[in-house]
């Protein structure tokens, strides 16, 4: 998947929960944000090939690093208000005449919980669409080392080809359905996810019969 289809992921099943109605837009843009982040073992490619083969699909793609990850989030989060500096930085960048005060939220143990469940779902969203998509044309498939680093073996079930732009296009249908519909916003996130899974599915049964 790329970055904006697991950013997808991340913000519909944030939606799909209505979290929203108690933590308003700011758990959606968290969970994509936590969607996304454990690509970050892509960034050692400025290391060299060697260590970015050493580093990619195992450093942050693995249930301990994810568990780090979503720690370091929530408390930046909490700490910095990263969300409110995303939004605000935006809108400065779109010159937005929306300048709503957007009060920050106060602190709690029950919101860092609620947030770091938050972010380990929407990291393991990614690990789940990483195994199954997998490869490109004339490329092996990706294994992922989830064990990391307490274990080197690799897991992958490819079922859809990396750049395969069927799930993009229920992704963006989801966008324009809930800008019409803002009312059933949930309805339309679990509609989403829905037709992502059986899209996967029924692209990994008709490649698997070809
Ligand atoms: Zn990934």
């Amino acid at each position: 998947m790329t970055t904006f289809e697991h950013a997808m992921l991340g913000v519909n099943g944030a939606l799909a929960s209505g979290l929203q109605h108690r933590y308003g837009w700011r758990v959606a843009a968290f969970a994509g944000l936590a969607a996304i982040t454990p690509d970050w073992d892509g960034l050692t490619i400025v290391g060299g090939m060697q260590l970015f083969d050493q580093a990619h699909r195992a450093w942050g793609h693995s249930f301990a690093s994810c568990l780090l990850v979503a720690v370091l989030l929530v408390a930046f989060d909490t700490r910095f208000d990263l969300m409110g500096w995303g939004r605000r930085t935006l809108e400065r960048l779109l010159d937005s005449k929306d300048k709503r005060i957007d009060p920050r939220p106060e602190p709690s143990a029950l919101r860092c919980a609620v947030w770091f469940w938050v972010a380990v779902l929407a990291m393991l969203s990614h690990l789940a669409a990483d195994l199954v998509y997998s490869g490109a044309e004339g490329l092996s498939d990706w294994e992922l080392k989830l064990l990391w680093p307490f274990s080197q073996q690799g897991f992958v079930y490819p079922m859809v080809r990396w750049g395969d732009v069927g799930v993009t296009l229920i992704f963006v249908a989801g966008i324009f359905a809930m800008l019409r519909w803002r009312r059933h916003v949930r309805a339309i996130a679990c509609g989403t996810l829905g037709c992502t899974i059986v899209y996967i599915a029924g692209r990994g049964g008709l490649n698997a019969a070809l």
